[in-house]
């Protein structure tokens, strides 16, 4: 994709319970102490752990910024419709009217921030592990009797006893990571991210039944830019003189909002924000940049 590299976004923060997690591992064990629906397991520093992928993290947020998208008429695809040729991944590049629906070199917005089949997107998420001190609390797991859960559409099913595994206290610490972004997506992500902490989306199975809602807590936003644009926060520039494919803006830059403590790193001018300063930063990104892209036509 890029040759070059203009910015890069780190984002951490605890995702922490706010009642009962479900999120079904993919193959479910013989083993009959066991519930029918597992929690998502993997082995870690020798020991079995429950934790979330960040696929699935990534197919949350995705799904969340695709509706925030729609809802001010932008086109997004939806990766999960795998026969739908609008899909960025599915579509021949031969598809009438490529620029009204695709903007960014024949990507719509969602899969231009998060990803397709056919390209990587500028941000990515990574599995999210419990902390050492709170790996025992995350993994003292509940099991609920008597919900009855349909496997493919994750729904309560009538008449059907299963036994589910749910996470009901602990935490995972994730990791969101950004590189050569305009700040409308930074933008996007992170809404999403203060749409997850305030209840708005669920993670995991049963959302129909309040299962999955979280709190993000212990923010820290890290930001890294290759310029001298010193108290700025700077999106990506086109760099092809005359020829912007990604149909990036122009001039992206905003004033550093308050709170950002200003740094450096080797040939990077870091800019980072934490705890009650990160709002501030959301604010701004979603007031500024992420507005005018929604508001910008075609
Ligand atoms: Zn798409």
């Amino acid at each position: 994709m890029f040759q070059t590299l203009q910015n890069t976004a780190k984002i951490e923060f605890r995702i922490v319970p706010d009642g009962p997690i479900l999120v079904r591992a993919q193959s479910v064990g013989l083993d009959p102490g066991v519930a029918d629906m597992e929690f998502q397991r993997t082995h870690r520093n020798g020991k079995s752990t429950v934790f979330l992928a960040g696929s699935g993290l990534k197919g949350v947020l995705r799904s969340h910024a695709e509706r925030l998208l729609r809802s001010s008429r932008h086109f997004a695809c939806d990766p999960t419709q795998t026969r739908d040729l609008s899909m960025c991944g599915r579509r021949r590049d031969d598809a009438p009217d490529p620029q009204m629906e695709h903007p960014h070199r024949g990507q719509c917005p969602a899969c231009f921030t998060f990803g397709s089949l056919k390209l990587a997107g500028r941000f990515r998420i990574g599995d999210a592990y419990p902390p050492d001190d709170l790996v025992e609390a995350t993994n003292r797991t509940e099991v609920r009797t008597g919900v009855g859960i349909d496997r493919k559409s994750q729904a309560a099913s009538q008449g059907v006893l299963y036994d589910s595994e749910i996470v009901v206290s602990g935490g995972f610490d994730a990791r969101v990571q950004g590189e050569n972004y305009s700040l409308w997506q930074l933008g996007l992500v992170l809404a999403s991210l203060q749409d997850l902490n305030s209840g708005l989306i669920h993670i995991g199975g049963c959302k129909a039944r309040g299962m999955g809602a979280v709190r993000l807590e212990g923010w820290r936003v890290d930001l890294g830019f290759l310029d001298r644009e010193d108290g700025k926060i700077t999106g990506t520039r086109p760099l092809e003189v005359g020829n912007n494919p990604y149909r990036l803006p122009q001039r992206d830059t905003v004033t550093v909002p308050e709170g950002g403590i200003s740094g450096r790193h080797g040939l990077f001018r870091l800019v980072t924000y934490e705890g009650d300063q990160v709002p501030a930063l959301i604010d701004a990104l979603i007031g500024g940049p992420l507005q005018r892209y929604m508001e910008r036509r075609g």
